[in-house]
């Protein structure tokens, strides 16, 4: 092994990912008066986060009435009962504080008449517990919520003087020999040096990995390179088989189409022009959750009723609105249709297709960021030192799947969560452990054999294997011959790995070893994922099973736990948290109402 030296870093806390859940959490952290790094791969404001157009779900009542009780019950029925109840009632009590912090620390919402939070609505986002009307809950900064919040957060962490280390890539957590993360191995992209960071805390914002696919929503940056620290550290992802499928992709190209598009009056049709959601889905029709959606228009497409030459996809219309809600509401999406689709939105329909989205699967933790690392005895196992929030954690609020706009709404509620739990539990007056040697040699040495590999596999190739396989054996329906094909076809993809070839052996901007220490890491989210899905014998949000059509409450509301060692994945499960954190009397919901039933839309 080539030798090599090290520039060294001591704070209480680091944060690893400059997303929205990063940089909420670096703000709090610092606001907490914790010294507090943000190591990040990306410039902060190009984190997929940016990305985010709809909004951000909170019951502000800006538009009608509204509760947070209502947003807990759609956001456990959106889960299919596999979230943990205490976190999401964490999560829909907190997120009016929340939003208003954004709206106070900066960020430019679009206004109603009389100047308040403009809202719309939401697939899956309801009044009266799911018996009234659909709410307008979701708050927007026309279609580009994600960019306001992103530079706003950014420019407040700046102030509070948190530290940042751009364009530095973490390749590994440090743990001591007894379990304890110590800090972390990073990479500086720029001018090829490594660094040691040692810290009381590492908090993981490293967001989803939704390029485990070959047809996604995110950025070419979101690898799941927090997931594949976790399982190098021996620790579990939670979930993983629950993949998120947005209706909305552009046909072709995978960019989004916000569902804020059918907030605002968009509706999907077939060949036959008919609006298809109103059969299977009476009451919510094309804002039915996502799952449901993009179920249907998967059935549509293999009844033969698809649109264009091959019948292969659906038309989404926006063309019946008025030009001028178009134009102020949705600007950025009337641009992504005229560029990747060559549409005029005022003009015609826009062809779509179910497009990999968000993973509902990621690191365990509690409501309060801290990672699980469950046992038998223990299965709510504090790791000490670690944290997870945003994408790359399962805390868990979208259980089975996700509401559209909940997902910011879990970056900053959980952001802020884990920066007043550390404000709290780290002693800022203890010394800092010396970092284990055995770990930061085997960081270094994991590092220098991917840089030297020299077989006979590219990147470019293997990661091409591996879309693929994910998007033909874990797709929108799953059946257990797809399953067991594509965990035989991953096991081989992930054996290849022995194989791999690096051309370029510099230190100093080499994408080609910074993609392929990413594919190591997506390797080990799409190994989770294909594992999960084929043990799980039911049916429940986005994991639709052809041979086990029904949810089964009895022996699978459960989370899937899966430690994952190259090819080899131990399961394990993990009960579900069935009880709210405020009694029905205290002024909380009444636990009979979120009882598990039938899921309509
Ligand atoms: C196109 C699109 C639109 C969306 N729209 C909405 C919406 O309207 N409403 C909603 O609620 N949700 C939406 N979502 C989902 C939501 O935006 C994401 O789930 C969320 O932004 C993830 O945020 P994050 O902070 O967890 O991670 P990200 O924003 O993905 O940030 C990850 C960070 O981790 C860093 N990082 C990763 N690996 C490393 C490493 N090895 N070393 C150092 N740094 C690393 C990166 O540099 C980056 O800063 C959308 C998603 C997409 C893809």
């Amino acid at each position: 092994m080539n030798s090599y030296s090290f520039t060294d870093h001591d704070y209480d806390v680091v944060v690893i990912g400059a997303g929205g859940a990063g940089l909420r959490a670096t703000l709090g952290m610092a606001e907490q008066g914790l010294k507090t790094a943000c190591v990040t791969k990306l410039f902060p404001t190009r984190s997929h986060t940016v990305a985010a157009q709809g909004g951000i779900a909170a019951s502000l009542g800006n538009m009608g009435p509204d509760r947070w009780h209502w947003h807990l019950y759609d956001t456990v029925k959106g889960s299919d009962w596999l979230g943990d109840v205490d976190a999401m009632e964490y999560l829909a009590r907190e997120a009016p504080a929340a939003v208003y912090e954004l709206e106070h620390y900066g960020v430019p919402f679009s206004r109603t008449e009389d100047g308040k939070v403009y809202q719309r609505p939401f697939g899956g986002h309801t009044t009266e517990f799911g018996e009234g009307p659909p709410v307008q809950r979701t708050c927007a900064a026309a279609d580009r919520t994600g960019h306001a919040i992103l530079h706003t957060l950014y420019g407040r962490s700046l102030r509070e003087k948190a530290e940042f280390f751009i364009e530095y890539f973490a390749l590994d957590l440090i743990m001591s020999a007894d379990g304890i993360c110590q800090g972390l191995l990073a990479w500086n992209l720029e001018d090829g040096s490594l660094h040691r960071f040692r810290a009381k805390m590492v908090v993981l914002a490293t967001g989803g990995y939704g390029r485990a696919y070959f047809s996604a929503t995110s950025a070419h940056a979101c690898t799941g390179d927090g997931g594949g620290m976790i399982a190098r550290a021996g620790l579990a992802l939670q979930d993983m088989e629950f993949v998120q499928f947005h209706p909305t992709g552009v046909y072709g190209a995978g960019v989004l189409i916000t569902e804020g598009a059918r907030g605002e009056g968009g509706y999907l049709t077939n060949s036959e022009g008919e609006r298809f959601m109103e059969r299977y889905a009476p009451t919510y029709k094309d804002l039915a959750s996502r799952d449901v959606v993009s179920r249907c228009m998967t059935i549509e497409i293999r009844e033969g009723r698809g649109v264009g030459p091959n019948a292969d996809h659906i038309h989404l219309h926006l063309n019946h609105l008025p030009p001028e809600i178009l134009a102020e509401r949705l600007p950025g999406i009337s641009e992504s249709a005229r560029i990747f689709a060559g549409v005029d939105v005022t003009r015609a329909p826009i062809p779509v297709l179910p497009t990999v989205h968000y993973n509902m699967g990621g690191i365990p933790s509690n409501y309060w960021g801290e990672v699980l690392c469950p046992t038998a005895d223990d299965p709510d196992r504090i790791q000490p030192g670690l944290m997870a929030i945003g994408e790359a954690g399962c805390a868990s609020v979208h259980g089975a799947n996700r509401l559209g706009s909940n997902s910011l709404t879990d970056l900053v509620v959980f952001g802020r969560a884990a920066a007043i739990r550390a404000g709290t539990v780290i002693d800022r007056n203890a010394a800092l452990p010396e970092l284990n040697p055995h770990a930061v040699d085997e960081a270094v040495s994991r590092f220098d054999q991917i840089r030297h590999a020299s077989g006979s596999v590219p990147a470019a190739e293997l990661r091409g294997l591996m879309q693929r396989n994910m998007q033909e054996y874990a797709a929108v329906f799953r059946s257990s011959e797809s399953l067991s094909t594509g965990v035989e076809k991953m096991r081989e993809a992930v054996m290849m790995q022995e194989d791999l070839c690096v051309t370029d052996r510099s230190l100093i901007w080499n994408s080609d070893l910074m993609e392929t220490i990413e594919l190591t890491n997506l390797l080990a989210n799409a190994m989770a994922t294909i594992v999960s899905a084929d043990a799980r014998k039911e049916t429940r949000g986005a994991h639709a099973h052809e041979d086990y059509p029904d949810r089964d409450d009895d022996h699978w509301r459960v989370h899937s736990l899966a430690w994952v060692n190259g090819a080899d994945v131990q399961m394990s499960y993990r009960p579900v948290h069935t009880e709210t954190l405020t009694a029905a009397e205290s002024g909380g919901v009444d636990t009979s109402l979120i009882q598990p039933k039938a899921r309509v839309y």
